[in-house]
């Protein structure tokens, strides 16, 4: 059993935030981040440190800001600490999953993606994995067969980014093996011999992903984009050779601005509003997860039924095992460090803070 783990990551200011003279309020000192509150609310007087700043401890506080004090936090260290983590339970026959969740525009895709010259995680994982597999593959260990998969969910509907013909990239299904738990039927799988083949691929989504974004007002940042890799080890061991099965999921949300509309406030949603369904979800499988495993640490108290509502969302239902399930997850927030974001930065905060607390049960794939 081991608990999601979660790291926040704080961007530099940019360009709009500037503009306006915004002020740093995101301070990280090793594992903290302490959030201050430049201004208080109507009524609350007094200006004492205690009732302006929140300060929370995650596993890992990233400072990738421009504020004062900032020690800069590259892609490679975010990488040497994250990616390397979930190549080593994936080399073990683990499945892993790291999901990026933040406002849009705090740093999501750069931190799972990247830019040219400046890689993200998903870029430099596959690259780890090809490079241990050569390797091995040299040493006569081991041979393998990874494919990677790139979809993304806008609406409730899955889509494959990678597959040309319009006509069988929309709205695929979400089916669930009784094994191997939920899949997107008709997805389309590639097989990667090295990195090349998969940077072709993801430059192909990548494209497939913003093309869509400009004709359908700003998708991407309503879409979630989930980038997997399947990936098949045969040990050649004489005495006891053995095949086992990895998935790494790779998930880029949805702005978390959409999901507090509901979230917050608890107002029912008119049909057709813009709200992220998947996102909501997400937000009640991981209170529903959090408050399980919390009963599991009083265990003296009397068990209530929790009841987790994967299926309500495509998102939650294909990420099943990598929320309380049979994954090894990492949870990446990203905010912004500027005053003019405060809530919605706070309520990040908050949404990881809660997340620390769900407990996996991650069991190696091996037949
Ligand atoms: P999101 O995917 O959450 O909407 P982006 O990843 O697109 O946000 O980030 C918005 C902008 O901020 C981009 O131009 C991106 O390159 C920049 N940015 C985000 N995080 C960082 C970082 N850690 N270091 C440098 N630039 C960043
Ligand atoms: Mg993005």
């Amino acid at each position: 059993m081991a608990s999601v783990r979660v790291a926040v990551r704080v961007r530099p200011m940019n360009r709009r935030e500037k503009d306006v003279s915004a002020k740093c309020i995101i301070e990280m000192e090793g594992n903290k981040t302490t959030i201050t509150n430049l201004k208080l609310p109507d009524g609350v007087t007094g200006d004492s440190v205690r009732e302006r700043t929140k300060t929370f401890t995650y596993d890992f506080s990233y400072d990738s800001s421009d504020c004062k004090n900032a020690s800069f936090v590259s892609q490679e260290k975010v990488f040497k600490d994250l990616g390397t983590d979930v190549l080593k339970a994936a080399f073990e026959g683990y499945n892993a999953c790291i999901f990026a969740y933040g406002q849009t525009g705090s740093g999501k895709s750069h931190t799972m993606m990247g830019i040219p010259g400046d890689v993200g995680l998903i870029p430099r994982i596959c690259e780890g994995l090809f490079s241990r597999i050569s390797g091995m593959t040299r040493r006569d260990e081991a041979s393998f067969r990874t494919e990677v998969s790139y979809l993304e969910i806008y609406n409730e509907r899955v889509r494959d980014l990678l597959r040309r013909k319009m006509a069988e990239t929309y709205n695929l299904r979400v089916r669930e093996h009784p094994k191997e738990g939920p899949y997107v039927e008709d997805l389309s799988k590639h097989l990667v011999q090295n990195y090349n083949d998969v940077e072709e691929l993801m430059e192909a989504g990548n494209i497939n992903r913003t093309t869509a974004s400009t004709g359908m007002n700003d998708t991407s940042s309503r879409s979630h984009a989930i980038f997997t890799i399947n990936f098949t080890q045969a040990k050649f061991d004489a005495v006891m050779p053995s095949e086992t099965v990895s998935k790494i999921h790779l998930v880029d949300l949805a702005g978390s601005e959409r999901a507090d509309a509901t979230g917050a406030t608890g107002v029912r949603l008119k049909e057709g509003s813009n709200i992220n369904k998947s996102l909501v979800t997400l937000g009640n499988v991981i209170s529903a997860l959090a408050d399980l495993s919390l009963e599991g640490a009083n265990s003296h108290l009397k068990k209530k039924q929790v009841f987790v509502p994967y299926r309500d969302s495509v998102l939650t239902w294909l990420l099943k095992d990598s929320l309380g399930g049979n994954s090894k997850t990492i949870m990446i927030a990203t905010i912004s460090p500027a005053d003019v974001n405060y809530g919605e930065t706070l309520s990040t905060l908050r949404y990881a803070n809660r997340a620390k607390n769900i407990i996996n049960k991650p069991t190696i794939n091996e037949d």
